[in-house]
């Protein structure tokens, strides 16, 4: 969908492939420069030389241009960059008073799960785990909680749920909750989700939104600027100081030029992937909501536009020990953790999250890259016929 911008309206891979705003009227480069000053001058009368420049933790043009960009694809009002994903929850999370609750959706990104039950049980803040995708539960939970914040992730990682945006933001306007969505498996061009009731969208752009795993950052963008909780994540951006710098600022403006072309290829890529993976007589399932069987497709057609994302989840027809020769055995599929690259991994969750975690033991988490579609298809087929 085309976005207006001072340029005009133009889509979203054209505002992308310009880096946002274009060329530097003043010099006329294309790109722009790394600013790496963190302190500017006042002339003789004590007024700063550039009102918009005092001290590079909250005024580095870089920044301004990235933020701008991504609150423009977001369809939202302003955006704010930091340090790292996680530093990005912190932030929201930190909206909540002590002696409130923030409930949060069960089954996602364990490092948030991780973090807020740390950060709650740290500062009297209730914390309620619950799956959204269960609406009457969820409309239930809330009317008796009454959150300050609901946190979701569209698609939930690693069971890959798609929530209904619409259907869990309408109980939360009604009892006062403001709504943030992780969308990082998404990425903006799939999933906007200020447009669908959300109050605010977060983002590891450590993940697609750089896309080449080589610089961490987050994201978090409103729909309204001149709400309390975004002044308070402004604040605590400026104040906390979890800033991004300014090196790893211009690597992601560049990795945003290529978004468009990596998101369709990738999109492509994991849809053919999954149909190919499920119709394998050593998978049990895909977890992915571009299969028409998938019980979150009607869901993700609704929400998501261009693709379903390049995040998908897949159980083995076979024991732990199977699922980890399989592991093994890949050779283009890297085994790390993350997600989003233009280079596909894969990864055992339950070694990760832990025997408490819930997370099967035949579970592999795939992030589907750029590669040539066949060599992905045939890697996969040459490990799996290992067990
Ligand atoms: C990676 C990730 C995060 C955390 O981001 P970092 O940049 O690693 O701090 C949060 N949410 C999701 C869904 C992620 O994948």
């Amino acid at each position: 969908m085309p976005e207006t911008t001072r340029k005009g309206v133009l889509h979203a891979d054209t505002l992308l492939a310009h880096g946002g705003s274009g060329h530097d009227p003043a010099t006329g480069a294309v790109v722009p420069p790394v600013q790496t000053a963190t302190t500017f001058v006042r002339d003789e009368a004590y007024n700063l030389i550039s009102p918009a420049h005092l001290y590079s933790r909250d005024d580095n043009d870089l920044y301004r241009k990235v933020e701008a960009l991504i609150a423009t694809l977001e369809q939202g009002e302003d955006s704010r960059l930091f340090a790292s994903g996680m530093a990005a929850v912190a932030a929201v999370a930190r909206t909540v008073k002590p002696g409130g609750t923030l409930m949060v959706q069960s089954g996602i990104y364990w490092g948030t799960t991780a973090f807020l039950r740390d950060h709650c049980t740290h500062t009297g803040i209730a914390l309620i785990e619950t799956d959204v995708t269960d609406l009457t539960t969820f409309a239930e939970e809330i009317a008796i909680a009454k959150p300050d914040l609901v946190w979701i992730e569209v698609p939930s990682n690693p069971y890959i749920k798609v929530a209904d945006i619409p259907a869990v933001s309408a109980p939360c306007r009604e009892h006062g909750a403001l709504l943030c969505v992780d969308a990082t498996a998404a990425t903006p061009l799939v999933l906007k989700p200020l447009t669908l009731g959300a109050d605010l969208v977060m983002h590891s752009a450590t993940k697609a939104i750089n896309g080449h795993s080589d610089i961490l950052g987050g994201v978090v963008s409103t729909r309204d600027k001149g709400s309390a909780a975004w002044a308070y994540i402004c604040a605590e951006r400026k104040m906390a100081g979890a800033v991004m710098g300014s090196f790893e600022a211009w690597l992601l403006l560049r990795g945003l030029r290529t978004l468009g072309l990596r998101v369709e290829r990738m999109n492509a890529n994991a849809i053919a992937l999954a149909e190919h993976l499920n119709q394998h007589p050593k998978i049990d399932r895909v977890l992915f909501p571009g299969l028409e069987t998938d019980p979150y497709h009607d869901q993700a057609v609704a929400q998501m536009t261009g693709g379903f994302g390049s995040l998908m989840s897949v159980l083995i027809a076979g024991s732990r020990a199977d699922t980890l020769r399989v592991t093994g055995a890949l050779k283009l599929f890297q085994r790390a953790t993350s997600l989003g690259g233009v280079e596909s991994l894969v990864e055992h969750r339950h070694t990760i999250e832990g025997d408490t975690s819930g997370v099967p033991e035949n579970l592999l988490r795939l992030s589907v890259g750029i590669e040539h579609i066949d060599d992905l298809k045939a890697d996969f087929d040459q490990a799996l016929g290992t067990i």
